[in-house]
């Protein structure tokens, strides 16, 4: 959940919330119409989530992306990690639409070039961020913070003037087994542990069913156990969703790459290893710029 789309979803339910005031018999009228808007569909058959072809972005001068390459699958769970300054969040900006890029290719599926739409649009086709502060609404309960995400997602017109359809309380249902918040269901958000709320966010963003999903450092302040268990979710989503996590804590990324998938090393902008997790972990450029410190 960006910023933008969460204030956009408070803004519709206050405008929802005025409406039930002034009709308090309710009406089926057009407000309770069901549509989806019709965007552009990311076409996968190639396999590909995305592609990203020498990625460009300087800050006066500064190059914080340097003709930096990337191919994510459809399903696919990559983990990038790098140092500090290394790129990986100005990659995600390149992405989501926050930042635009000096130079290169932004493609979602085979043929949606993300250059040229706006951050709503990007996150309505179906690219999900999460960012590293949980942003959650505190004062409603877990339950309301998911039905405010299905809700304020665009492609369902005006469903906030609608109560929930039988499909739509599934769907909460399933998201919060995922996020293993079943019990907290009608806990209010702000008292959550912190990884309870990171969980949130991330049910939030799947509320959207979104095709790709961006995670910047999701476990950073989490105990032990909440890591783990933020990886066997993220396993869980492994195949339905592609995955693009940054992260530091090695033990979480060996935990999702389960010894046989690709890590990507960035530095100054740019991918300096690829490879399975032993494999990078062995490099001896790795070590020096990143590991061995
Ligand atoms: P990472 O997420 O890998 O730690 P970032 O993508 O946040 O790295 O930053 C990469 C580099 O770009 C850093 O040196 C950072 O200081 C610089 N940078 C990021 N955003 C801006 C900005 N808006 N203005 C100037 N410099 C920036
Ligand atoms: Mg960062």
């Amino acid at each position: 959940m960006t910023p933008d789309q969460l204030e956009e979803g408070a803004r519709r339910l206050q405008a929802w919330r005025e409406k039930q005031v002034a009709q308090p018999q309710g009406s089926g009228g057009r407000g309770a119409s069901y549509g989806r808007l019709v965007g552009p569909e990311p076409d996968f058959a190639h396999g590909v989530a995305l592609y990203l072809e020498d990625i460009t972005v300087s800050f006066d001068g500064f190059k914080a992306l340097n003709a930096l390459s990337l191919a994510i699958n459809v399903g696919e769970l990559r983990c990038i990690i790098g140092p500090n300054g290394a790129g990986k969040t100005t990659m995600m900006d390149c992405i989501t639409g926050k930042t635009t890029p000096d130079a290169g290719k932004v493609f979602f599926g085979s043929n949606i070039d993300l250059l040229r739409l706006s951050e709503p649009e990007i996150a309505q086709i179906g690219v999900g961020r999460k960012f590293q502060k949980p942003t959650v609404y505190e004062q409603l309960s877990v339950f309301e913070n998911l039905e405010l995400a299905l809700k304020a997602d665009r492609r369902v017109r005006a469903s906030l003037f609608s109560r929930l359809s039988g499909a739509q309380l599934d769907r909460i249902g399933e998201v919060l087994a995922l996020i293993h918040l079943k019990d907290e269901a009608q806990r209010v958000a702000g008292l959550l542990s912190h990884g309870q709320k990171q969980w949130l966010e991330i049910g939030m963003l799947l509320m959207q069913d979104p095709k790709l999903l961006l995670l910047d450092e999701p476990v950073a302040g989490m105990t032990d156990e909440e890591t783990e268990r933020t990886a066997e979710l993220f396993l869980s989503l492994e195949g339905q969703h592609s995955l693009v996590v940054v992260e530091h804590d090695m033990k979480f990324v060996d935990q999702l790459t389960e010894g046989r998938k690709k890590v990507t090393v960035l530095h100054e902008g740019s991918v300096l290893a690829e490879g399975l997790l032993s494999e990078v972990q062995a490099n001896e450029k790795v070590v020096e710029v990143y590991l061995g410190r």
